[in-house]
């Protein structure tokens, strides 16, 4: 027995405290010694190690967690869950559903409550110590994965339940489960023999390797470059705040000037909408489309060519024609040509937009003077767009600000979460919370009284707190012992603290996103599932958003607006001439931003349906956009050098299309409502939540949709949601024809970023 364990006596007697020592356990199996992974020395620190306990049946111990701790406990969770592993998989007895599959289920829970806690201090508390234990922990717990996909006897035993489900009578979550776990393990190589698991491994590692690089590579490109402004007339048209921050970068940078743009997207976006000087705007627009196309060091070109071969070889070795095949296998998309089908029927009319975009540019551009031949270049999109903005929608966002008090807009969103899912949210002060700054709601049902979770809030930014806005599942919905496990979850984001007692005033997009991040915690409060492995937002890659991007909608509803959007300082509510300008300015430069997003995601999948033929990035490129007629005026919104997405790991390699393919199912899943009795339809509402938000990943999302809308989604909505024209009357179904194979899912933990409208 490892000496891990002797704090608390056993292995076995940590089983059975975590109520693992089941029969499956305790039968003839006995625990063969774990292989410890690596060495320990130090005594165990048992409050990570421990099940979560306290009120609202147990919550993270966030008020016992040091730094130091986490190396210990996360390897100790490893050495636990290998155990358990070997306990499965040499278990000498037929292989069950639930002495497999259900046990697998069973397994683990020691690591992925360390998993949590550890993910939340990486997220939202980092520092040089807490960055020192990721540098060492992460490619242990990679390879740690590794070791289970690869358990021969394991999948043996994974795969005679699933090939013997009929005779088994399983329930259809059961069969559901055993269906995701096997086809996982599959895809990552189980079923090949021995050379071809070693080539696979060695495929995985170089990959790994690659990703690092090209990352590495695009950063490198970020942080060495930057565009200098000399005079005071370079800094011509920038408001302050962009001024203050290029003095400011200048400063920091020692750099005698009157200010610095940095090359990020942040940075030269802002630039490119406001400068005047045109010379200049087509400097930064250069420095930023060419990251990691340089030539010299931290050119990626050679990179991409060597891991797209890699990949291709990789996706023949696991039966698949192509890596787009492979990835999309694993989708509610399910084959690259549903994937292309949808790309392609939005592409024409998002250019037949930017043509109208250019054309309305350029008539402002004559009106203040410039000569008969001007173009529109690249370099001055941004910049005319906004003046085009200005002059027809008169949308002030400081006016907007005023009536969105981040409090009030959290009210907002309980009161619609109220009418939509019959929550009430009570606020607890009983748990402990990892910065004072977060709250916390117990989360009941309103009619019952039953709790069904907890909702953590943390608000606003600090040093050591990645930016942006996420969800995160710390605990899983599930009932598969019988004690139903409640759901715990938590809304991040980054606002700036305003002083105290002074409400926090937030953009109108910002609101959005809100509404964004509650809706991924809404699916994972509402699920009602026995299996944790299928609960909530445990779905497939492309579907993910697709709940939290409907819940976008109900922000704008007069419901919301007339209740919550208040003055601050008259609490009178928005007026609706306000709201109408809001609305009518929503479908501008959609042409822009969804040609800019098409491009990329076209490329992707081009790229990765190629196969293994030798690719010259940058030609591929020039000649695939030169075939879909891609507009001078604009350029892909991440060039291939720089498509983090795509070349820092398999993310979202063939899968930049999803976030469309979620916005499709949003658009055309909110038309259901107002089609009935609008946004607070008691009927329409019930089945969204029926069949979308308690379901988790236990039915085929494409059938779970079909139950909701009586049909397949359409693009129809989408299109005039951002204002195209529908290609011919003929409403097109935008799902893809043969959509009755149930989607398979990989066991991940859920972390949902938030997308909102840049990606
Ligand atoms: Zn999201």
């Amino acid at each position: 027995m490892s000496p891990l364990f002797t704090s608390s006596g056993s292995l076995l007697t940590l089983l059975a405290g975590l109520g693992l020592a089941g029969a499956a356990l305790s039968a003839q199996a006995q625990p063969s010694a774990p292989k410890a992974p690596m060495d320990v020395a130090r005594p165990v620190p048992m409050p990570l190690l421990q099940p979560w306990d306290g009120p609202h049946g147990g919550v993270p111990p966030f008020d016992q967690v040091k730094v130091a701790d986490f190396k210990p406990a996360l390897e100790a969770g490893m050495v636990e869950n290998l155990a358990e592993i070997a306990l499965i998989a040499n278990n000498p007895a037929a292989p069950t559903f639930d002495n497999t599959i259900a046990e697998m289920e069973r397994s683990g829970r020691t690591l992925d409550r360390v998993q949590t806690v550890y993910g939340i201090w990486g997220t939202s508390l980092n520092n040089a110590a807490m960055a020192a234990v990721q540098a060492e922990m992460e490619p242990k717990m990679a390879a740690f994965s590794d070791q289970i996909t690869q358990n021969t006897a394991l999948f043996k035993r994974i795969e005679a339940v699933y090939n013997s489900m009929a005779a088994q009578k399983l329930t259809p979550e059961q069969q559901r489960l055993t269906e995701v776990r096997y086809k996982a393990f599959v895809r990552a190589g189980a079923k090949l023999d021995a050379p071809a698991k070693a080539r696979l491994s060695a495929i995985n590692q170089e990959l790994a390797g690659l990703f690092n690089k090209f990352s590495q590579n695009v950063l490198a490109d970020e942080a060495d470059q930057t565009l200098v402004l000399k005079t005071e007339q370079d800094l011509s048209g920038l408001p302050t705040s962009l001024r203050d921050g290029a003095k400011a970068a200048a400063d920091s940078r020692k750099v005698a000037a009157a200010g610095v743009i940095t090359n990020t997207r942040s940075s030269i976006d802002p630039f490119l909408t406001y400068s005047d000087q045109r010379p200049l705007r087509e400097n930064a627009w250069r420095m930023f489309t060419n990251r990691g196309d340089n030539g010299g060091a931290h050119d990626n070109n050679a990179l991409i060519t060597q891991i797209l071969q890699l990949r291709a070889e990789r996706a023949k070795l696991l039966g698949y024609k192509t890596h787009a095949h492979l990835r999309l296998d694993n989708t509610m998309a399910k084959t690259p040509e549903a994937a292309m089908e949808l790309m392609e029927q939005v592409w024409k009319p998002a250019v037949a937009r930017v043509h109208e975009e250019v054309a309305d540019m350029l008539a402002l551009a004559k009106k203040e003077g410039s000569p008969a031949d001007f173009k529109i270049e690249p370099w001055d999109y941004n910049y005319y767009a906004e003046k085009v903005r200005k002059e027809r929608y008169d949308l002030d966002q400081n006016e907007v600000k005023q009536y969105l008090q981040l409090d009030k807009m959290r009210e907002g969103m309980f009161w619609m979460a109220g009418e939509l899912f019959n929550f009430s949210f009570v606020p607890v002060s009983d748990v402990p919370v990892f910065h004072p700054d977060v709250r916390v709601w117990q989360v009941n049902d309103k009619t019952t009284g039953k709790q069904v979770g907890l909702w953590y809030f943390d608000p606003y930014a600090r040093p050591g707190k990645k930016s942006g806005a996420w969800m995160n599942a710390y605990r899983r919905q599930q009932r598969l012992d019988g004690q139903p496990v409640t759901t715990i979850v938590s809304n991040n984001s980054n606002f700036v603290k305003g002083k105290a007692g002074e409400p926090v005033l937030i953009s109108w997009t910002d609101a959005t996103t809100l509404f964004h991040e509650f809706g991924h915690a809404l699916h994972g409060l509402s699920s009602n599932v026995t299996y944790g492995g299928l609960s909530g937002t445990s779905v497939v890659r492309d579907y993910v958003e697709f709940p939290s991007q409907v819940l976008e909608n109900w922000l704008a509803t007069p419901e919301v607006l007339n209740r919550f959007a208040l003055h601050y300082q008259t609490g009178k509510p928005i007026p609706q001439a306000l709201v109408d300008r809001i609305d009518k300015a929503s479908t501008f430069n959609e042409g822009y931003a969804t040609t800019e997003f098409l491009a990329s995601a076209l490329i992707d999948m081009k790229l990765h349906l190629a196969g293994d033929q030798k690719i010259d990035p940058d030609k591929f490129e020039r000649e695939t956009l030169a075939q879909l007629g891609m507009p001078s005026e604009l350029v892909m919104r991440h060039r291939t050098p720089q498509f983090n997405h795509v070349f820092s790991s398999d993310g979202y390699s063939a899968g930049y299309y999803s976030y469309l393919w979620s916005v499709v199912l949003a658009a055309d899943a909110f038309s259901a409502f107002t089609e009935a009795g609008g946004a607070y339809d008691k009927q329409v509402g019930e089945r969204l939540r029926q069949h979308v938000f308690t379901v988790g990943n236990t039915i085929d999302p494409a059938a779970g949709y079909r139950a909701f809308r009586g049909r397949d989604p359409k693009i129809d909505a989408l299109m005039k949601q951002r204002g195209f024209p529908m290609a011919g009357a003929a409403a097109t179904s935008a799902a893809p024809a043969a959509a009755e194979n149930p989607a398979k899912t990989t066991k991940v933990k859920t972390k949902v970023k938030a997308s909102g409208k840049r990606k």
